[in-house]
């Protein structure tokens, strides 16, 4: 099958249509009209086949994560996504591999609005880089680096089920208990509303893809500051209540990544807000901890003792 055609089949599914699209897939570069008076937020993300998830994961999931984890940064940074980009290296010119690709990734994209743009279309070992744009107005965007000594600390939703997908793999637990974990492991909810939510409530922001003691400690040395973690205030789903427990479940919640879940501060005085605001958009959110004067990042566990971790987080590279 020609390059041509792949993208044809890219493009045919990835229908969103925007004002600000004056002209799209199909010619050298794409012609984008950013909405007068809003700073531009940029970013990317590459998923390699056998890195950033199993080999065996299906089609649908690989499009629908290579989305899910570039919107997620910008929910982190409160910003409205609007358009995408997509860089695709095949093993092979495979059309049903490539419909269901562009099956999982046109579901995501239709969810939040997102146009797909332009891309590149390649041969070699299976790689994924998508690049989005945003929007924020001018000066609120969330960062790593505005939190305070004596802010709160919070997460969404709830942390270590992408991690306990894969133990429950390793460990053959049966498909019944597996099912709700593999969601949030293949088809992560980026927090967009979140993240827009958030704007001009919390000091600091950012996703939790690596593991939450590992994007803390961003936050933490971006703001010059330390962080605590009372390990025993940490959200977990039924799902992983039924899987694991002790501490085994306190390792999957604070080393697992690829939770995409907004790990958060904020001033206490602005926390009653920002709950009530979040719930009023249908997410909850856990106070976790608090931002210290000193560095790094430390958990607790209920009894005040400190808790190291053998593998905090994933880093590549290490
Ligand atoms: P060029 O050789 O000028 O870079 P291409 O043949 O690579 O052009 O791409 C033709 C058009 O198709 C361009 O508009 C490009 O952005 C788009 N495109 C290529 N691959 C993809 C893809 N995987 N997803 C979306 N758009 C793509
Ligand atoms: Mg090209």
């Amino acid at each position: 099958m020609a390059e041509f055609d792949l993208i044809e089949r890219i493009r045919s599914r990835c229908d969103v249509a925007r004002n600000d699209v004056r002209l799209g897939i199909g010619d050298d570069a794409a012609i984008l009209a950013p909405p007068p008076g809003h700073e531009l937020v940029v970013c990317t993300d590459t998923l390699v086949a056998g890195v950033h998830f199993p080999l065996e994961t299906p089609a649908e999931a690989i499009g629908w994560k290579a989305l899910a984890v570039n919107l997620s940064d910008l929910a982190a940074m409160g910003a409205t996504p609007a358009w995408a980009l997509l860089a695709l290296t095949l093993p092979e010119a495979d059309a049903n591999f490539v419909d269901r690709f562009a099956a999982g990734f046109a579901a995501l994209a239709a969810q939040h609005h997102v146009a797909l743009v332009g891309g590149d279309t390649t041969s070699g070992p299976l790689t994924i880089t998508v690049t989005v744009h945003g929007f924020v107005p001018p000066g609120q965007a969330l960062r790593r680096d505005g939190a305070r000594v004596g802010d709160q600390v919070f997460v969404t939703g709830t942390l270590g089920d992408a991690a306990a997908a894969l133990a429950a793999r390793r460990r053959q637990l049966p498909p019944s208990q597996r099912e709700a974990l593999d969601a949030r492991l293949d088809r992560p909810e980026p927090r967009l509303a979140a993240g827009a939510a958030l704007r001009g409530l919390a000091s600091a922001c950012i996703d939790v893809s690596d593991g939450l003691l590992a994007d803390l400690r961003h936050v933490a040395a971006r703001s010059g500051v330390g962080i605590e973690i009372d390990a025993a205030a940490l959200p977990a789903s039924p799902a992983l209540l039924g899987a694991f427990d002790g501490d085994e479940r306190i390792a999957l919640q604070l080393g697992g990544g690829d939770d995409y879940e907004l790990a958060f501060t904020a001033a206490p005085a602005l926390a009653g807000d920002l709950l009530r605001d979040l719930a009023r958009i249908g997410c909850g959110a856990t106070r976790i901890g608090r931002v210290v004067d000193g560095e790094g990042v430390r958990a607790f566990d209920a009894a005040g003792a400190a808790i190291t971790l053998t593998h905090a987080g994933w880093e590549h590279f290490a």
